[in-house]
Parts: C-alpha cells; sequence; structure tokens
C-alpha cells in the first residue's frame, strides 16, 4: 500500500528537476499527480513517463505567475476530483545573478514573482480544495539560502552565497509558511531547504542527487495529521531558521 494512496497532489514546477521526482514519486505512492510547469513539452514527457509506469499524471501548463493559469488549474482539479489533500509550491527560479550592489527592485520582483508571490498565489486558490481533504498537507520549497542561522554559519556552503534576490525570496517564504500554519490550524503547513542538489538551477554543481534533494518534501507531503506543523526541515531533521 502507497503512503499517498487515493490522496490528490498538486506539484508546481514539476517538468523537470526536484519537482519532476516529486511527481513520479508521489505517483509510485499511489496519488493522483496533476502538476504544472511552463515548459510543455518536458511536462508531458514527464506525464507519459509516470503513466507507462501506472501512474495517474496529469501536466497542466501552469505558470505561478499567472493568475489565470491558476484559476483554470483550480477548475481542472475541482471538476476532475473535488478536493485536494497536498500542495507541493516546487516551482523557483535562482533569478537575476547581478552583484548586490548592482541589484534593484526590477532584479528582485522578476525573483519574487515566482518564488514567493507564485505560493502565495497557488496557496490561496487551492485552500478551498484542500478544506475539502480529511488531512491537507502544504509543503513550500525554500532553501538553506532562506535561513539567517545557515547563512551566518561560516562551516555552511551557503554563508559564501552573497546576493539579494533568490535568499531573500527565500527567507519571505519562510515566514510566509509560519504566518500560514498560524491561520490554518487545521492543515500541516511546512517548509523544506531541499539542501544542494544536482540541477538545471545551479548548472548540476550540487553534490547530491534529486532523489536525495525530494527526501525532506516526500516526507513533509506525506505526513499523517498529528505531523508538525509551521516547522523548518531538511533531509536530516528541523533546520534553523
Ligand atoms: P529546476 O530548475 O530543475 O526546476 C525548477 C522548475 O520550476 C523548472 O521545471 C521550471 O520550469 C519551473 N518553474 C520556474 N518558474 C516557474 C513558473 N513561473 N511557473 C511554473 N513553473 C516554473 O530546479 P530545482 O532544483 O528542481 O528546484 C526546485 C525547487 O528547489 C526550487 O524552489 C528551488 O529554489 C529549490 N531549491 C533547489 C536547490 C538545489 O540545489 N537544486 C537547493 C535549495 C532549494
Amino acid at each position: 500500500m502507497g503512503k499517498l494512496d487515493g490522496k490528490v497532489a498538486l506539484i508546481s514546477g514539476g517538468a523537470r528537476g526536484q519537482g519532476a521526482v516529486e511527481a513520479a514519486v508521489f505517483a509510485r505512492e499511489g496519488a493522483k499527480v496533476v502538476f504544472g510547469d511552463v515548459r510543455d513539452d518536458e511536462g508531458r514527457k514527464v506525464e507519459a513517463a509516470i503513466r507507462a509506469e501506472g501512474g495517474h499524471a496529469v501536466y497542466l501548463h501552469l505558470d505561478v505567475a499567472s493568475e489565470a493559469d491558476w484559476q483554470r488549474a483550480v477548475h481542472t482539479a475541482v471538476e476532475r476530483y473535488g478536493r485536494l489533500d497536498v500542495l507541493v509550491n516546487n516551482a523557483g527560479v535562482v533569478g537575476s545573478r547581478a552583484e548586490v550592489l548592482e541589484t534593484g527592485p526590477a532584479e528582485l520582483l522578476a525573483c519574487y514573482a515566482t518564488n514567493v508571490f507564485g505560493p502565495v498565489r497557488v496557496t490561496r486558490a487551492f485552500v478551498p480544495l484542500l478544506r475539502r481533504s480529511a488531512n491537507p498537507r502544504v509543503v513550500m520549497v525554500s532553501s538553506g539560502l532562506g535561513s539567517f542561522a545557515v547563512t551566518t554559519d561560516p562551516s555552511r556552503i551557503e554563508s559564501r552565497i552573497v546576493a539579494l534576490g533568490y535568499p531573500s525570496s527565500k527567507s519571505a517564504l519562510n515566514m510566509i509558511t509560519t504566518q500560514y500554519a498560524k491561520a490554518l490550524p487545521e492543515f500541516r503547513v511546512n517548509v523544506v531547504d531541499p539542501g544542494y542538489t544536482a540541477t538545471d538551477l545551479n548548472g548540476h554543481s550540487g553534490p547530491q542527487t534529486v532523489e536525495q534533494g525530494t527526501d525532506a518534501i516526500v516526507e513533509l507531503a506525506t505526513i499523517g495529521p498529528d505531523g508538525p506543523t509551521g516547522g523548518y526541515f531538511d533531509r536530516t531533521g528541523p533546520l534553523a531558521w
């Protein structure tokens, strides 16, 4: 028996990288997986691969920065399933690689549109459907770069990154997570640092495999109603804010 048998899960940014692995793992665990991205050709290939394994997957074109796309996704989920059990806000971009002093509001806005406003847009849109679940779970995909503790610890590789956009977008996402957890006490809302993982996001420089990167995400997507909420985790356990 799978950990997500009969559950309906929605993943943003599922056409490649960690999101694609999350979609495949959730389907193997028995979930009906709806996943969206802006890379339609890749998304459809992931959908076909999951279906070839006997899994249930539906790919949709979903830009988290587009209100219209998400309204359409909600409509699809309502029509097909009538509820949502698991939402993973996984889509993310590095954004501008400009130096700190070269980074202005326009560069920040481009990064925040996906990493901050995206999860807010998507979560708000799906709360009514999540309320129809017996055990609604929301997983936000952040980064160690969003942690003040990690980025000020000289023993951590994240402390050597000096940038305004991506790290501050993930710090904002961390705070947004704890506020949603307080506003939705009947939900389990948690945020994850996948760890430094080999994906296109970092030119495949990360030492972890994508499967290792998704460990904590899968764990929090499958917790029971007595599991944690408002927490920040990596694959080894709780992470300092
Ligand atoms: P990736 O680049 O392989 O995948 C990101 C996916 O998000 C892509 O398929 C991309 O098309 C999609 N995406 C980007 N903008 C989008 C939008 N506006 N709407 C919908 N989809 C969009 O990177 P990844 O490493 O798999 O990243 C997944 C998440 O993990 C991100 O939130 C990232 O910030 C986070 N993360 C990654 C690492 C790492 O080392 N790879 C570390 C910490 C956190």
